[in-house]
């Protein structure tokens, strides 16, 4: 029988979490150290509290174009047409449904204080004025903003007390999913709201119909009529009758996932376990001028069905920072990601391989091979149609057909130019009935496949031979990667002997990593539960004292509020293996402070820095 999410129970309980009425603040989200903080492409801002966001137009070809939130903010601050549109985004800790396709990781939606703090409108204008360059635009989002609507007003009220209010466009986000807003809002706070000139709201229709809005959020399938009547409410009257039946679509727009949700929906499968997965280059500093390199974009995000599990994939490109360096424009990507699956392919290689292996090693017919992948499926709570596995055997001749198909194409060959070269990455795939293993040889830099084949002897001589496509290409070769396997290694040093080799070290260095990490972790948990609550009460009482006193007490009441923002963040920090220790960095963190309070004590100086710097 299929659960669904009890929408008006979790509601309430979410909402119970993430509000204070008393002391006016709410549970938000602090991006350091998280999931999504990786997603990011600007580091988060407002001491973790923060990001930036970038609205565009255009999306990718074949897209309608996004005029939200550009257009309206444009109009209310009176700016001139522009396609692109900088946004301070704020997220609040709590979301009632549970989207297949959130790019929010669930944890930071679930009330969680690991990730997430309290904080009042206030404070979170302080810190946005605090920028150099605060974004025009300040963007409420979620998790589900109205499970708190009074979060609105209050930001309103805040931004009207700092005389801001027709300077910034504020912005939020609903998935129509409670009548919070006409529940707990106040006569008057509705009527702020709705009379504010410098307020847009986008609202997220999820599905075109009761299955698949239920498939999407989990939520009950009735609530998907219930969209509607909530949209109608919300709606000035002369527009409620333009909402007409279920054809109207959401375009939700975040810089990283602008997705084609009606394709998706019509593709989309439901997969009983999901990993998330991130991967990024498996080199970490720039080959020509040694800096360390950096987070430049997401190639792609996908979700990949190996024989072991179904993959939720995070491909992230990185480049070198230098504005100077001959790679500057290079974008560096994983070869293990790449190693996943064939791109726009859902079935990974290990599939791929297998069907081949059955189709034509063992020479299995569609409906043998059908009945045997199935099998194997079936574990993962995966299935597979006939049709699918007639598309896995053509992937397996095309993938073989892979070195031949390299040499002419053109268009790859302009971007080999610009990246002066290529970088040789080898991995081999062993299915596990037969001695057989197909090696896969791809471009690190642009991710092509040059050469595969399906071999039964592993030597060095071999693996050379099967590289020899890759050698006519004469193409530069920049660098090499592989697993740690031997003969593959020592091919590619044979071939290349004067390019730089890098092993696939990530999975070895994880495993060596993990006593430690553990460790660290239980370090970190005691520091928390020490430190939190003390410096919880601290903060409470710095804000009720700042209210009574003077102006320049209350200057320095603010300082202190940011010394102890600063612990808190970094007990909050979460790390990651093989050498993110994060209670290693909450105590680098911490002494920082400390140094900083001594300082200030010593010599009176008023320099304040959040533990990451911001
Ligand atoms: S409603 Fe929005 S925030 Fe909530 S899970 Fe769905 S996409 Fe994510
Ligand atoms: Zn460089």
């Amino acid at each position: 029988m299929t659960t669904y999410i009890n929408t008006e129970k979790l509601s309430a309980r979410l909402r119970e979490a993430a509000i204070n009425l008393n002391q006016k603040s709410l549970l938000l989200t602090n991006f350091y150290g998280t999931e999504q903080e990786r997603d990011l492409t600007e580091t988060p801002n407002c001491n973790g509290f923060g990001r930036i966001r970038h609205f565009k137009r255009f999306s990718n070809e074949g897209w309608p174009l996004n005029p939200l939130p550009i257009d309206p903010a444009c109009k209310a601050l009176g700016l001139p047409h522009i396609d692109a549109l900088r946004a301070q985004v704020f997220q609040n800790a709590v979301c009632n449904w549970r989207c297949w396709y959130c790019f929010v990781p669930f944890n930071l939606l679930a009330a969680s204080q690991t990730h997430a703090d309290w904080l009042e409108p206030r404070l979170l204008i302080d810190l946005y004025l605090a920028q150099t360059d605060p974004p025009p635009v300040i963007d409420l989002t979620g998790g589900q903003p109205d499970l708190v609507p009074e979060w609105i007003p209050w930001m309103m009220k805040e931004l009207r007390s700092h005389g801001i209010d027709k300077k910034v466009y504020l912005w939020s986000d609903d998935n129509l999913s409670t009548d919070y807003f006409w529940r707990y809002l106040s006569d008057t706070d509705r009527e702020l709201v709705s009379s504010y000139t410098h307020y847009g709201r986008v609202c997220c229709f999820k599905g075109f119909n009761a299955e698949s809005f239920t498939f999407n959020t989990k939520a009950e399938p009735q609530l998907f009529e219930r969209q509607f009547d909530l949209m109608r409410k919300l709606l000035p009257s002369e527009q409620k009758q333009r909402l007409g039946g279920g054809d109207i679509l959401s375009q939700e727009t975040d810089e990283e996932t602008t997705c084609p949700r009606k394709e998706l929906m019509k593709k989309a499968k439901s997969y009983a376990e999901v990993t998330r997965r991130f991967y990024r280059p498996e080199l970490y500093s720039c080959p020509e001028c040694q800096r360390h390199l950096r987070r430049t974009s997401t190639l792609s995000q996908r979700k990949v069905v190996t024989l072991k599990g179904v993959i939720k994939v995070t491909h992230a490109g990185y480049g070198c920072p230098d504005p100077q360096c001959r790679a500057r424009g290079r974008t560096y990507r994983s070869a293990a990601a790449d190693a996943l699956a064939l791109p726009s392919f859902t079935f990974g290689l290990d599939v791929v391989v297998l069907a081949g292996q059955l189709h034509f090693g063992k020479h299995q017919t569609l409906d043998e091979a059908h009945q045997h992948i199935s099998e194997r499926l079936a574990p993962v709570g995966v299935s597979i149609s006939r049709r699918e596995v007639l598309y896995l055997f053509e992937a397996f001749s095309t993938l073989l057909r892979a070195s031949s198909d390299a040499s002419q194409d053109q268009e790859w060959r302009e971007q080999v130019k610009k990246n002066k070269g290529i970088i040789v990455s080898i991995d081999g795939i062993k299915p596990d009935e037969g001695n057989e293993t197909v090696y896969v040889v791809r471009d690190g830099l642009t991710g092509r496949l040059l050469a595969a084949e399906n071999v039964t002897d592993n030597s060095v001589e071999r693996l050379k031979q099967l590289l020899m496509p890759v050698v006519a290409l004469n193409i530069p070769v920049l660098g090499t990667i592989s697993d740690a396997q031997e003969t593959e290694v020592m091919a590619l040093s044979q071939l290349w002997p004067h390019v730089p080799h890098q092993t696939c070290q990530f999975h070895a260095l994880r495993e060596a990593s993990r006593p430690g990490f553990k460790e660290d972790g239980q370090m970190k948990a005691q520091m928390r539960k020490k430190l939190q609550p003390k410096i919880r009460s601290v903060r409470k009482q710095i804000h009720k004292h700042v209210e009574q006193v003077s102006e320049a007490e209350a200057e320095q009441l603010a300082i202190l509020d940011e010394y102890a923002l600063g612990v808190q963040t970094a007990l909050n920090l979460e790390g990651k293996l093989p050498f993110d220790y994060a209670g290693v960095a909450a105590a680098e963190a911490l002494d920082e402070v400390a140094t900083s309070l001594e300082r200030l004590e010593k010599k009176g100086e008023m320099s304040v820095s959040s533990p990451r710097g911001n």
